[in-house]
């Protein structure tokens, strides 16, 4: 008699951040130029998991899109530094720091820094599809003069 099918144990090894038969893919499928210079790995998904884990990098100057959702995110910066937007909250992040991103809360991370911003994000594995502000929604955001900094990528402080 034969048990059904289990997951088998796996393990793999790392290299510069790439793990081993995990393919490295656009951070989205999208034209618009809502993203700069990322890539994702998902590294943990799996159909008995309620949870997916993937592994985001940003190159210098690299941005995520301006997007919120009604599904969570939980953050832990792996690699490097920079600045991210969480609801109207301008934060300088570094390794190893924490980042939850509450539902329907607008966010974005960028590598502000002269290196690579990697983090990992864990997420519901049902989740919804993001949303783009309008631009009513991105004028509220900007009204904010730290927020439309950080929005145009301009040099923090502090
Ligand atoms: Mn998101």
């Amino acid at each position: 008699m034969t048990m059904p099918d289990r997951e088998q144990a796996t393990h793999r090894k790392a290299q510069g951040y790439r793990w081993e038969g995990v393919e490295e893919r656009p951070y989205k499928d999208d034209a618009r130029a809502l993203f700069k210079s990322i890539t994702r790995q998902v590294l943990f998904s799996h159909p008995d998991m309620h949870g997916e884990l993937r592994y985001f990098e940003l190159a210098p100057g690299g941005f995520s899109t301006l997007e919120r959702h009604e599904h969570m995110h939980a953050v832990l910066i792996l690699r490097g530094g920079g600045h991210c937007l969480v609801g109207e909250q301008v934060k300088r992040i570094d390794q190893p720091d924490l980042i939850t991103v509450p539902a329907v809360t607008w966010h974005q991370f960028r590598a502000t820094a002269a290196e690579p911003l990697g983090f990992l994000c864990m997420v519901n594995a049902a989740r919804d599809r993001p949303q783009l502000p309008s631009p009513d929604e991105l004028a509220r955001l900007t009204s904010d003069v730290k927020v439309a900094a950080f929005l145009n990528g301009e040099p923090p402080r502090g």
